[in-house]
């Protein structure tokens, strides 16, 4: 059975129970400051768990897009490395939100694989969980008896916490699990010792398939359980590892998507696959791997970066091509026909990639390309330091700076160093890296204490900041955080008009007034559906009802930026083409940030007439025509550019200005009108295939055209002809450059006659042409005129000072005979002391420079005696 079938007959399966199917979850996550990437199918369900938000429908069944490199769930070192852990993977899932429980979950469970899969049942085991005694837990008597009635009681074995107690972070919803492992082994291996004692034990072919987690708990920040509001069943069953079993083999890479992904990397590098453990494996197998995890990044908005999700995903593609370098000898792109491949092969169902399919390709190439050269700069640099470091050790802190300056990884390092036989500290390399951790840990330090309830809260917080500025709202809970020492406190209101931070556009600021206490507003965003303002002051004691207040200036200004990005994509698509799509935005009062798919520089007639074409938008006084809660379908028909993937069960806002359709949550003008006056400040290149454009509106966009026509008048007072000032610029210029080129050819010529003047001044000392004189040459000329003399009038012994006003230099030349006999460098040595100065050269050639031009006499007298005294 292909993987896309097995996929398909799991969401039916559970359709048939009654199950509404939905989309995955982006696997960038958006909302929630805690995570950087979907690690679980129950990501984004999590405020359902917790009860912050209802459920839309009480049985739910998906495959979740997963990506483990961060946080509590990092699987990275494993992969490859072994054969059955990926950094994306699929998740299938069936959820119960309050609805249906252990026995339901695990007899569906045992239905689905052993009669719709036909799984064989002699190779199936399942744990259950043995209770904890630190945690007051007890042993899983329920999901055991409904077990006992399906298989035999010798499969079903006892695991303990770390096993069978699934938590998603250190706090938030957890619960028991009981999990599903398939002995894969042959038959012969089989007979020869018994799958259960190899559960649990990280054998490669008897391995957890399907977790059933029974969610009915939720740690708090002091590491206490509480019962959850109700009983949740969340399952995840990954879908590479249910292939290999449905498909008879060993490993998730010999089932049919990886195979293919697999042939073509043996069809580039010439290298064949099947030694299962010799490093060039382990290097396809990171490589099938790692394109997977990095082009469904991509699809989903995130691209390479240098901070914060793009450089995980940097890293990630990163990690691929070091392992193709070093062990498949790998020296071109090669990664992105592999991500050329993977569309091909799951692009039918994730149709993401498919629409981002270009741009996916061109960035992986370009970020190939990028670090295939940081590569080859680092082994050179590595050669340089081998050379220059005696001794077979290199220091670790050398290391580290190459790996921190240049993303050259250590252990490539290690290998380069191990072939001249030579290694470096890595106890030192370590400490290094640890120092570097704690730094960023410190950085990213937040302590998080539990809700406070202020008032009991059921529903999720109305926004009525579309409407309104002010409104009168309860407080309902909050809570102290501690970021880098600093005590806030987050608040949830009933009802707010604070716009928490999203779709690029900044979070509200303002404050809250209640009797006798004003408490501000420093920032608002969400973290899932709650919307949390942040504050610098205890909101203790304030529970009568309170009005909050905007700061409706700033507000104002950010809607103009706001519906001025609207109308700059729209007017990007006219210009450049449909193949625009929005990457990125920020929204701010002061200006405006917008990335978009576009694959060379804008020609500067492109982007005057994005400026004329949203200039006119502008006049032409559009009014804004609002639809919330729109279903996505419909939004689609009309017409709206759906931005990344929406959640699941979202309903959408449509914003249209004339024939610009957006989905989008953000704040916005009543009539184009208002943003008054357009304009781009700049364009350039963010990542490949990805341009930015900054631009300002209003009044901004007032100052800044002011600002240009005082330039320009102040440029008109200062020339003759005021009326055409670029030509008279360029006149400037180019009578400029004639006169440059007339001075230099004046000098030349007074060097010539300078150096027929001293050729006439040589005196003949001990055989030895001598010249000392006093010129007035600029540095170079004198050294010029020097280096000529040396050739043609040698044995030469010269001598040149000049004299300023409080500046004297002097300047030794030596014919290359006279070398062994003097020395330059010690000779004007010995003259800088007459001008009060020093200096050094080479043996032939020397200068020094001082402050006492009275000296210049006596130094070149000076000179003649060391002459004549040799
Ligand atoms: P393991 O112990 O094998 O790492 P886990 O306990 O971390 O698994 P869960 O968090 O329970 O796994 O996830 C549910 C299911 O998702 C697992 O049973 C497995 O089938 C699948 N899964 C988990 N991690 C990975 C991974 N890195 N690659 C592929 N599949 C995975
Ligand atoms: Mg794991």
């Amino acid at each position: 059975m292909k993987t896309a079938e097995i996929r398909q007959k799991f969401l039916e399966f559970f359709e048939s129970k009654k199950h509404t199917a939905v989309d995955s979850a982006p696997i960038v996550v958006k909302n929630d400051p805690t995570l950087m990437f979907t690690n679980a199918g129950m990501n984004q369900f999590k405020d359902i768990f917790l009860g912050n938000e209802p459920a839309a429908n009480e049985r739910v069944v998906d495959t979740q897009k997963c990506l483990r490199v961060s946080g509590k769930h990092n699987d990275l070192e494993e992969v490859g490395v072994d054969t059955y852990h990926h950094t994306m993977f699929e998740m299938l899932g069936n959820w119960s939100f309050g609805d249906y429980y252990k026995k339901e979950a695990i007899e569906w469970a045992w239905e689905l694989l052993t009669e719709v899969y036909k799984i064989d049942k002699s190779r199936i085991y399942v744990t259950v969980f043995e209770g904890d005694k630190d945690d007051h837990l007890e042993f899983d008597q329920e999901a055991f008896d409904v077990w006992k009635n399906l298989i035999a009681e010798e499969r079903i074995i006892s695991a303990n916490k770390k096993d069978n107690f699934w938590e998603m972070g250190d706090v938030g919803p957890c619960g028991p699990c009981s999990e599903i492992h398939v002995d894969m082994r042959s038959d012969s291996a089989r007979a020869s010792s018994n799958g259960r004692d190899l559960v649990n034990h990280d054998h490669p072919e008897v391995i957890e398939i399907w977790n059933l987690v029974f969610m009915e708990l939720q740690r708090k920040s002091d590491g206490k359980l509480i019962p959850l509001k109700s009983k949740h069943i969340d399952t995840g069953m990954g879908l590479e590892r249910l292939a290999m079993v449905l498909q008879g083999k060993q490993s998730t890479y010999d089932t049919d998507i990886f195979v293919k992904l697999i042939d073509r990397i043996e069809k580039e590098t010439g290298k064949k696959y099947g030694f299962k453990s010799s490093k060039s494996d382990i290097a396809i197998r990171v490589m099938a791997d790692h394109v997977r995890a990095v082009a469904f990044a991509i699809a989903d908005g995130q691209m390479p970066s240098n901070t914060g999700a793009g450089y995980v995903i940097r890293r990630i593609l990163r990690r691929a091509i070091r392992y193709a370098y070093s062990f498949l000898d790998v020296r071109e792109p090669i990664l992105y026909k592999l991500a050329e491949e993977l569309i091909a092969l799951m692009g039918g169902f994730f149709e993401e990639l498919n629409k981002n399919s270009n741009l996916i390709i061109q960035v992986v190439k370009e970020e190939e390309e990028s670090f295939l050269k940081t590569l080859a700069r680092g082994i050179d640099l590595i050669e340089k330091i081998s050379f220059e470091t005696k001794g077979d050790s290199i220091s670790g802190q050398v290391v580290f700076e190459l790996y921190d300056t240049y993303g050259f990884p250590a252990d490539l390092t290690g290998l380069i160093l191990s072939e001249k036989g030579k290694s470096f500290d890595e106890k030192e390399f370590e400490a290094e890296l640890e120092k570097q951790k704690n730094r960023s840990r410190k950085a990213a330090n937040q302590e998080t204490g539990d809700w406070i309830i202020v008032n009991d809260d059921q529903g999720v917080t109305s926004f009525v900041g579309y409407d309104s500025l002010q409104t009168d709202l309860k407080i309902m809970r909050y809570r102290k955080v501690n970021q880098k020492g600093k005590d806030l406190y987050q608040m949830v209101f009933d009802r707010t008009p604070f716009y928490p931070e999203g779709g690029g556009q900044v979070g509200d600021q303002g404050f809250i007034q209640a009797d006798g206490a004003k408490i501000p507003i420093i920032g608002t965003f969400r973290e899932n559906n709650l919307i949390i303002h942040l504050t610098n002051k205890s909101p203790e004691g304030v529970n009568e009802s309170v009005t909050g207040f905007v700061a409706s200036d700033s507000r104002k200004l950010t809607a103009k930026n706001h519906t001025a990005t609207h109308l700059l994509h729209y007017a990007l698509r006219k210009v450049l083409g449909t193949h625009v799509e929005q990457k990125g935005s920020l929204v701010e009062k002061d200006y405006l940030r917008f990335d978009f798919s576009h694959f060379s520089k804008m020609a500067d007639e492109e982007i005057r007439k994005v400026e004329i074409i949203v200039n006119k938008l502008i006049r032409e006084d559009i009014a804004l025509d609002e639809r919330r809660n729109t279903p996505m379908q419909e939004a689609k028909d009309l017409g709206a550019m759906a931005l990344f993937g929406e959640k699941y069960g979202d309903e959408v806002r449509v914003i249209k200005f004339g024939d610009s359709v957006e989905l989008c949550g953000g704040t916005h003008v009543q009539r184009t009108g208002e943003i008054g006056f357009f304009k781009i400040t700049s364009e350039g290149s963010v990542a490949a295939g990805i341009r930015r454009i900054e631009a300002i509106t209003a009044d901004a966009a007032q100052t800044y055209l002011f600002d240009q026509i005082d330039v320009l008048s102040e440029i008109k007072g200062l020339l003759k002809s005021p009326g055409n000032p670029s030509k008279s610029i360029k006149d400037i210029l180019e009578s400029q450059q004639k006169l440059t080129k007339e001075i230099e050819q004046l000098h030349r010529e007074k060097a010539g006659s300078l150096k027929d003047g001293l050729v006439k001044s040589i005196q003949k000392i001990n055989g030895i042409n001598f010249i000392a004189a006093e010129v007035d040459l600029d540095a170079a000329l004198i050294k010029d005129l020097a280096f000529q003399l040396r050739k043609e009038r040698a044995p030469l012994f010269l001598v040149l000072a000049t004299a300023e006003k409080e500046k004297a230099t002097i300047s030794v030349a030596l014919s290359d005979e006279l070398v062994n006999q003097f020395n330059a460098g010690n000779i004007v040595r010995e003259l800088s002391t007459f001008i009060q100065g020093g200096g050094g050269g080479q043996a032939f050639f020397a200068t020094a420079g001082g402050k006492n031009p009275a000296g210049v006499d006596q130094a070149l007298n000076r000179a003649k005696e060391i002459l004549s005294e040799s």
